[in-house]
């Protein structure tokens, strides 16, 4: 699970326009689709723009919208950005990770105190900050991407923007000094009351109450096994007795960072003795090439290798030889 804090620097130099039409319109567009990937990829994580922390992309992406119209003006500061931050990763548990990401466009910083004090207290609590830079290389932003363990890279163009962004949609690797404990989970099954049930009632689900963006009253919904609160989208954290709510192809899609597949062994097609046919699409092997996982030495294709490791994320010979206790 992860909790990453983006901060947007909002000073003057966001207006420059090297990046097209200008760096805030570019960045806000890039972000957009940040947080859609970082969803698909984390759906039981939570990520924070501009002050509102969150498991839904949706709302997200109209804050990002609005932002556009925003004004950029003086100096940024990473102090107090960074402060901000930490008031708020400080307090997530233990066995989360707990990661900031600067978009930083200026080349200074405006800050009202001394920001290496507030690096060692970063580092004291295991946030890890990484930035992205727009302009060139600034000495703080490599100490402070040093110490905390995080990246620091400053962009090229858009395009080296975009793939920089696209880094922080896979987690860090998770350190052996994170905390372990075990999390309650709830798995509710979506269900619709049907009209002939005499109990049947419409009602509103907890995101229609806090905000009146949503249809209003519905019959069908996710509804928390422990105090059967309503919601109308997963995952989401009950927010009447706190319990996580999530799908089961959730949490396959987060599990798989943590056990990732090996890669599979390439093996010219002359010198393989098995039987040519791929284990994954029942097809007759005719490429140059074999691959063969190593743990059930089955050999596949080259199409399902990499359908394998880029969107399966398991092994189907595996898979059928000990069955995983989750699968998608
Ligand atoms: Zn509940
Ligand atoms: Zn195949
Ligand atoms: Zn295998």
């Amino acid at each position: 699970m992860r909790h990453l804090y983006v901060v947007v620097d909002g000073s003057r130099t966001m207006e420059d326009q090297d990046l097209k039409p200008n760096r805030l319109t570019c960045t806000l567009k890039l972000l957009e689709y940040f947080v859609e990937e970082y969803f698909d990829q984390n759906p039981i994580s939570q990520v924070s723009t501009t002050m509102q922390e969150t498991g839904n992309s949706k709302k997200h992406i109209t804050a990002l919208k609005k932002a556009v119209d925003m004004n950029c003006q003086g100096e940024p500061s990473l102090y107090n950005s960074l402060n901000l931050a930490m008031q708020t990763l400080k307090h997530m548990p233990g066995h989360t990770s707990r990661e900031v990401l600067i978009v930083f466009s200026s080349l200074t910083t405006c800050d009202p105190t001394n920001i290496y004090d507030l690096i060692k207290c970063l580092k004291a609590v295991k946030i890890r900050v990484s930035i992205i830079g727009l302009s060139a290389e600034v000495r703080v932003c490599t100490v402070l991407a040093r110490e905390t363990g995080g990246t620091y890279h400053v962009i090229l163009d858009e395009c080296h923007y975009k793939e920089l962004l696209m880094h922080h949609v896979s987690p860090p690797p998770a350190s052996s000094s994170s905390e372990c404990s075990l999390i309650r989970m709830g798995f509710p099954q979506h269900t619709i009351a049907s009209l002939s049930d005499q109990d049947a009632k419409p009602s509103f689900s907890m995101a229609q109450l806090e905000n009146n963006s949503e249809p209003g009253l519905t019959l069908g919904g996710y509804f928390c096994p422990q105090c059967r609160a309503k919601y109308s989208e997963l995952p989401v954290e009950c927010k009447i007795c706190g319990l996580t709510l999530v799908s089961a192809p959730h949490l396959a899609r987060s599990y798989h960072h943590l056990f990732p597949l090996d890669a599979f062994q390439e093996m010219p097609l002359e010198e393989y003795q098995g039987e040519r046919y791929c284990q994954g699409c029942h097809g007759e092997i005719k490429d140059q090439n074999v691959y063969i996982c190593k743990v059930c030495q089955n050999a596949f294709c080259v199409e399902c290798d990499v359908f394998v490791h880029d969107s399966l994320h398991c092994c189907p010979g595996c898979i059928h030889e000990h069955p995983a206790p989750i699968s998608v």
